[in-house]
């Protein structure tokens, strides 16, 4: 059935992009309002884990996920910091089905854009007003354009513009931490396997690196303590050599790779307390503009594609009149879960950064939770969403 919604999204990142693929593919009509003059990306690798690559696979993306990405396998392991190993990574869900990839995310950027029809996405369309009666919903542009629509989709990222629309008082909390990235040409470094996700731990530090863009390229990111309060950004400009002072004297595969840095990023950690509520009457939040999380889980482009699902599952049987309504089950059926991950992402970063006075503890903390990520890849949340939406119907 075609849906008679309208849906506006704002802003086309990671979130915003692919649930105006999910809506399409549920036969709601949508448009993507971005900021940037072209739909690009900056940044660098992003991991994708079963939880978000079986929404992916639905939407018809799953032989480009396998173009692009590069799976990672059994061979992904935790270390201490001068590379004694302490436990697998776990990169399947409790079936054992293997969807773990390590993707630029420009190419994932590219991607989601490239599978929307024509005309859907509206570059050079920076958000600045909102409003809404019981009818209609309205954004305006600084461009001076104005849209209405039946529903207004706020995937505006972790500053998000729309975001005091729904909930007045959001602060980031600085997590103390700041994170290196960047990317290495593989030919760099010849001998630097591609089928695997590693992660080194050491006191108040750690570094992960993992394989993108069909393993020609290695990510890597470290993270180190910091004193100094930074703005929240994704790309200032960081020094290779203070990266590499930080990581010195750790596993020489670390400087291996450290040595063959030209370029790369610092991004202050933070994110923001669970919001208490996502939605209100036409106007919803999704991706980090409802949940900035810190990256210890890996979960915040997952947890968007999780969100744009869920709302294109219920949206489908929605229409104007029932689309407030349709909203709220959306809320309800994402915001506990994503608090849960926000807060999970947090307790794993005080694991990976702690000082222990018995590591061996730590590395059974770290054995153990192959639990929880089980049960993250796991969930699947169109069958509630399904359910959800007919209780609405
Ligand atoms: P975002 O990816 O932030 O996208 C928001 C989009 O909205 C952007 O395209 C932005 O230009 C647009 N926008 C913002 N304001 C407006 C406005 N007023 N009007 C119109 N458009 C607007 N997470 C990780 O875990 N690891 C990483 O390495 C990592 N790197 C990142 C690098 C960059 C450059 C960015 C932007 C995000 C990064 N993230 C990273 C976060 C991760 O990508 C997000 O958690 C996830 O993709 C969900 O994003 P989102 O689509 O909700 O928000």
């Amino acid at each position: 059935m075609q849906s008679r919604l309208n849906v506006a999204i704002v802003g086309g990142g990671i979130g915003g992009l692919f649930a105006a693929n999910a809506l399409k593919a549920q036969g709601v009509r949508v448009a993507v309002y971005e900021q940037a003059p072209a739909i690009g990306e900056i940044g660098a690798g992003v991991f994708l884990t079963p939880n978000s690559v079986r929404h992916l696979q639905r939407i018809g993306l799953g032989p480009e996920v396998e173009k692009w990405g590069a799976r990672v396998g059994k061979e992904s392991r935790y270390f201490r910091h001068d590379g004694a190993p302490i436990a697998p990574v776990q990169v399947t869900d409790s079936s054992g089905w293997n969807a773990t990839f390590g993707m630029h995310r420009a190419d994932l950027v590219a991607m989601l854009a490239a599978h929307l029809p024509a005309g859907t996405v509206h570059a050079g369309h920076r958000c600045t007003g909102f409003e809404q009666d019981s009818d209609i919903a309205r954004v305006s542009f600084a461009n001076g354009v104005s849209v209405e629509a039946d529903i207004v989709i706020a995937a505006d990222g972790i500053h998000s513009e729309l975001r005091p629309y729904v909930f007045a008082s959001s602060q980031p909390v600085f997590s103390g931490s700041v994170a290196y990235r960047g990317l290495v040409a593989h030919e760099r470094v010849a001998d630097w396997p591609v089928d695997r996700w590693q992660m080194w731990l050491g006191q108040g530090r750690h570094f992960l690196a993992f394989p993108v863009r069909a393993g020609q390229l290695i990510n890597y990111v470290g993270f180190v303590p910091t004193d100094e309060e930074m703005k929240e950004s994704w790309s200032a400009p960081g020094d290779p050599d203070v990266l590499r002072a930080a990581f010195a004297g750790w596993d020489p595969r670390i400087g291996q790779l450290l040595k063959e840095v030209q370029l790369t990023f610092r991004w202050a950690l933070y994110d923001r307390e669970p919001l208490p509520v996502w939605t209100r009457q036409r106007l919803s939040l999704l991706g980090d503009a409802a949940h900035p999380m810190l990256p210890h889980l890996g979960q915040g482009a997952n947890q968007s594609i999780e969100d744009g699902i869920a709302l294109a599952t219920i949206l489908a049987r929605a229409d104007r009149a029932t689309a407030p309504s349709a909203l709220t089950a959306y809320e309800r059926l994402r915001r506990e879960r994503v608090a849960q991950v926000q807060r999970g992402a947090r307790e794993n970063g005080l694991r990976y950064d702690s000082a222990y006075s018995d590591l061996g503890v730590r590395d059974a903390e770290i054995s153990a939770h192959a639990a929880f990520r089980r049960r993250l890849y796991d969930h699947d949340v169109v069958p509630d969403a399904q359910a959800a939406a007919e209780a609405l119907a």
